[in-house]
């Protein structure tokens, strides 16, 4: 006999976890309530800033709201496999400290079920709906998921968080057991799954009625929802061996794809990293480098849990936020380029163009064009970091504030700032066949590969053959790399000189 449950009925809130398989609040929601509701809501508070900025057309609200249908099916298929019909997720818009609270009301819950997220605005957030719970009498519990270790689950030998890297790999591998990998059962209480009273009409409703529009996310292919992300991992496991060698180059199929899953919670995380570690454990060499960037995504995560003030537009190291930035006409003019990839720089383009088409922008290419934004055209990280927040479909506040204050030097485990990346050398390196220019800019499809990393340098004769006037079809480049790297190195010794007042 199964032991008595401590509560009648229960809520499961899912945020960043849109999956009904291995799902740790969702778990514990069915194994601890004899009845579960699952509800999803489209927050207000985080889609109105976007619809006032423009930004109707979003593809990760369009995958949110793609995957919440495959929730949907998924949650109604668990129901019914478990003999349960009428099971259905609740889609609510509106104010979700004030969505939750109502519904877990109307539903007569008494507590209500959901994964830990640590941005700054949900932590907020879960705080004041603990609250309204609690007034009502209600409860809110919240569970690890979202990553392997979390909070203050790894720190160093007297107790601080980790801040950095390879240390905190080293103790991240260390602590790993077994426990940290498994999957969380569902399906072994999905009986609990309640159907939906016939008066509160379950389902997705149409994107429009958000006030957002479609974009390409189908023409692109984007593959939504759990199915989707598990085909993409398929796919990916075939290629996981040789990821370290493929990696780095941008126009070879080499990362897995899957940061949007993870992102959205549609693979579950101990899912991808079990695998990487058992291979990982057989010394095949392209997992080991996988589960590195894992352990990154974790990394990032503790950073942001534990040093709040990086999500909040602060450098990590203070001393960096005495940095001056160029500003005014001439930044935004600079600025304006960047975005719409006309920097001269054809990688730099290439990729921002990658960005603005696809939502999607390769590693390599995310460190070349943060590198490009603070170090050659002197602007601050803050616009880049907001740039890619607002068009990233894997934007993901720990790992983009990582990624961002590590290019910019100011971060916990940044690369030096006299370390500059060479767009051009970068180009020759990692598009040697310039395959990923040609792709984005295909003004310059026609010049001979040597001159494609930098065409203002290439003879008068091969721009002519390959129709490409500079300033008419492509631009000048908007900044000397030379120049820019001096102006820069002059830039960032106010932190030295900071740091020796402080000292
Ligand atoms: P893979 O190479 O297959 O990596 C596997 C997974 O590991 C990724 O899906 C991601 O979840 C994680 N990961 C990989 N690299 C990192 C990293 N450096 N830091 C943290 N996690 C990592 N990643 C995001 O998920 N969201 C962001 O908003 C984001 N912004 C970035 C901004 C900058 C300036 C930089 C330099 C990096 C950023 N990254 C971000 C990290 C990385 O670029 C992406 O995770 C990766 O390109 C996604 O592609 P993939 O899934 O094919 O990656």
């Amino acid at each position: 006999m199964r032991p008595a449950k401590p509560f009648d009925a229960g809520l499961m809130w899912f945020r960043r976890d849109l999956r009904a398989d291995d799902n740790a609040a969702l778990y514990h929601a069915l194994k601890r309530c004899r009845r579960v509701w699952c509800v999803f809501v489209f927050d207000t508070a985080i889609l109105q800033p976007l619809l006032q900025r423009g930004l109707q057309a979003d593809r990760r609200v369009e995958f949110i709201h793609e995957s919440l249908i495959d929730l949907d099916e998924q949650l109604r298929a668990l129901g019914r496999s478990n003999g349960v019909d009428g099971v259905g997720l609740f889609v609510r818009h509106g104010a979700a400290v004030t969505e939750i609270p109502r519904l877990a009301k109307q539903l007569g819950v008494q507590a209500v079920f959901a994964n830990h997220d640590d941005e700054p605005y949900a932590r907020t957030r879960d705080a004041q709906v603990l609250g309204a719970l609690a007034h009502a009498g209600a409860v809110l519990h919240t569970f690890k998921d979202h990553v392997i270790f979390e909070r203050h689950e790894v720190l160093t030998a007297t107790r601080r968080p980790f801040t950095v890297f390879t240390p905190y790999k080293n103790a991240w591998l260390k602590a790993l057991t077994d426990f940290h990998l498994q999957a969380y059962p569902v399906e072994r209480y999905a009986d609990a799954l309640a159907p939906c009273p016939p008066d509160a009409a379950p389902g997705v409703p149409p994107l429009e009625t958000l006030g957002f529009a479609r974009t390409n996310l189908r023409e692109l292919k984007i593959r939504t929802g759990s199915r989707g992300a598990r085909a993409l991992w398929e796919d990916f496991l075939t290629r996981i061996e040789h990821y370290h060698q493929t990696r780095d180059y941008p126009a070879v199929k080499g990362p897995s794809y899957l940061s949007v899953h993870l992102r959205f919670g549609t693979l579950s995380i101990r899912t991808v990293a079990a695998a990487a570690v058992a291979l990982h454990r057989q010394g095949i060499a392209g997992a080991t480098a996988w589960l590195n960037e894992l352990i990154w995504r974790d990394f990032y995560h503790q950073i942001l849990a534990n040093f709040p003030h990086v999500g909040e537009g602060k450098a990590f190291r203070p001393e960096y936020d005495a940095i001056r930035w160029e500003r005014g006409k001439h930044a935004d003019a600079l600025l304006a380029a960047w975005r719409e990839g006309r920097t001269g720089y054809p990688l730099v383009d290439a990729a921002m163009r990658q960005l603005n088409h696809t939502g999607y922008m390769h590693n390599r290419l995310r460190m070349v064009v943060a590198s490009f934004l603070t170090k050659d055209l002197g602007l601050d990280w803050r616009w880049g970091e907001q740039y890619f927040a607002d068009h990233l479909i894997d934007f993901d506040l720990a790992a983009n504030n990582g990624g961002w204050q590590w290019a910019a030097s100011s971060g916990c485990d940044a690369q030096p700032y006299f370390r500059i990346f060479n767009p051009i050398s970068q180009s020759e390196k990692f598009d040697p066949q310039g395959k990923f220019i040609r792709r984005y800019l295909p003004e310059l499809a026609r010049l001979p590969t040597a001159a494609l990393h930098a065409p203002w340098l290439a003879p008068p004769a091969e721009l002519q053959a390959a129709g490409v006037v500079l300033g008419r079809d492509y631009p000048q480049p908007i900044v000397d790399h030379a120049q820019a790297r001096a102006r820069t190195l002059q830039r960032y010794s106010v932190v030295a000189r900071q740091r020796v007042t402080a000292g």
